[in-house]
């Protein structure tokens, strides 16, 4: 029998069972849809969180990110509430030799994924929040401005979940997208951030590799041997510098190391070439830390992400969005919900360009509007996470997990306020929002911040990035 191959094809329509009326649905289990989730069932509202994969974490478990960027303006902790009680959680559950190198730390701290999903397991179910993995979001029905469910995909088939109110933390807008919210996708030639797979190695000897620092001078990131490896043609072409290395224990090392480039994460043939492309540069890295780096000659690759790191796709079109003014004049907003301190990280696109880094200076920081997580035109969806409204340069520093366990609290606190109400994301008091966030433990900036003059002349360049 042949078939004939079609271009396109019309599937019959279906009828689906609806498996879930919760109050809220969370989608996506990264950090933003994790501090939605709890704050939702928190403040009372029925939740659900659906997470495609096996584990919760997102890009930090997914993609074995090594380390959470700085909570602090380099002064004060700007992230507190649940972003800051997770990695006190973590911090506490992990082993004695984690705690022995990282307890004191609250900038930079290594993450130990396997430890971490388990906090977030035990803190969701805590919570009283429905878990369910292995579960994608394929569809979102939509009437007029109301979206009245989304249609996800598991072992147990197709079915459809009705919320009162949607939270679309999915990195990648998942949502936003699929129910006709206009979006941005990298920059002005569609230029995206390169993606990186990261990794984990065991074996490695602490104590031997800061002896090596010390001897050639050089920090973490290992610029001198880095180049020296480029220059043999024993690592390709690119950026000079490990972007990070994070000590799990003194034996075990997480990598941010090296690009791959011309990846769309709403692509899969392109996440399929750079998870190939991705095992391959590690196996050259590997031989690299053998041969030139002291303190890895032994060291055993334990552990690759399960998918390459992607740190920008979509960015939605909200009813505010967030630009690079903002930053560097460190504005504040009436609908504040967040503070960000974080530099502007942006990676470079190909392998011959520059990255883009712009750091406000220390004990500073900016405003994030409740109105950047609300999409044009839908009135019971709301985004956290670094696809929320803000140009290119904006995304490169909202994008960090401290800053999305922030929106991702801000949302889901809104959005049980709406479902007691009975409202849509535009109608609840912001002030309210504002007051119990402040309540819970965020910090909103309020008699602990200066309005600066605009700074565009006072960027420094700086050299950790993620
Ligand atoms: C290489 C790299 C290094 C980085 N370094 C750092 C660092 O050092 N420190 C730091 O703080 N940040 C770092 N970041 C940034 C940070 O990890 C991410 O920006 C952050 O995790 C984004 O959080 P999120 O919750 O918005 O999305 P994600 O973390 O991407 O989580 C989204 C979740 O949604 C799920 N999902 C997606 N689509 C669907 C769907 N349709 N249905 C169901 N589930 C779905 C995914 O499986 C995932 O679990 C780095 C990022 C990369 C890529």
């Amino acid at each position: 029998m042949t078939i004939e191959a079609k271009r396109t094809v019309t599937i019959p329509s279906q009828e689906l069972p609806v498996s879930y009326t919760p109050d809220v649905v969370v989608v996506g289990g990264g950090p933003a849809g994790i501090a939605a989730a709890l704050a939702s069932s928190r403040n009372g509202a029925r939740t659900l969180l659906v997470e495609q994969r096996g584990y919760l974490g997102g890009m930090a478990t997914a993609a074995l990110v090594p380390a959470f960027c700085p909570y602090t303006d380099g002064e004060k902790a700007v992230i507190r509430g649940i972003g800051l009680e997770l990695l006190d959680r973590m911090k506490q559950e992990a082993g004695g030799d984690y705690r022995e190198l990282n307890e004191d730390k609250i900038d930079w701290v290594p993450i130990d994924a396997e430890v971490l999903k388990r906090v977030y397991d035990e803190v969701v179910a805590e919570s009283g929040t429905t878990l369910l993995f292995h579960t994608a979001v394929e569809q979102v029905l939509v009437e007029g401005e109301t979206i009245t469910g989304v249609v996800v995909n598991n072992k147990s088939g197709r079915s459809v979940i009705q919320a009162k109110l949607y939270i679309d933390a999915t990195g990648d807008a998942d949502l936003a997208a699929l129910s006709g919210v206009p979006f941005h996708k990298g920059g002005v030639e569609g230029e995206l951030q390169p993606g990186t797979m990261c990794y984990l190695v065991a074996g490695a000897d602490r104590a031997k590799f800061q002896a090596f620092l010390e001897e050639t001078g050089q920090s973490l990131q290992l610029e001198k041997t880095v180049v020296e490896a480029q220059e043999r043609g024993d690592l390709p072409a690119g950026r000079k510098r490990i972007s990070g290395i994070a000590w799990v224990t003194p034996y075990v090392a997480g990598f941010n190391f090296g690009h791959i480039f011309g990846v769309d994460g709403t692509k899969a043939e392109d996440l399929t070439r750079a998870a190939v492309e991705g095992r391959q540069l590690i196996a050259r890295q590997m031989a690299f830390l053998h041969r030139y780096v002291p303190g890895f000659e032994n060291a055993h690759l334990v552990h690759t992400g399960d998918q390459v790191g992607i740190r920008e796709t979509r960015r939605i079109v909200g009813d505010y969005t967030l630009v690079v003014e903002d930053f560097l004049t460190m504005r504040t907003f009436e609908d504040d919900i967040a503070r960000n301190s974080y530099f502007i990280d942006i990676h470079l696109a190909h392998a011959g360009s520059a990255m883009a880094i712009k750091h406000l200076p220390k004990g500073e920081s900016h405003g994030v509007p409740y109105r950047c997580m609300l999409p044009v035109g839908k009135a019971n969806l709301i985004v956290a996470g670094r696809a929320v409204s803000s140009d290119r340069p904006v995304q490169g520093s909202l994008r960090v997990m401290p800053n999305c366990f922030a929106m991702g609290q801000a949302a889901g606190t809104a959005a049980a306020m709406a479902a007691s109400g009975g409202q849509g994301f535009r109608e609840i008091e912001i002030k309210g929002l504002q007051e119990r966030l402040t309540r819970q433990g965020a910090w909103l900036g309020v008699g602990e911040r200066r309005q600066t003059a605009a700074l565009a002349g006072s960027v420094i360049e700086f050299e950790e990035e993620c």
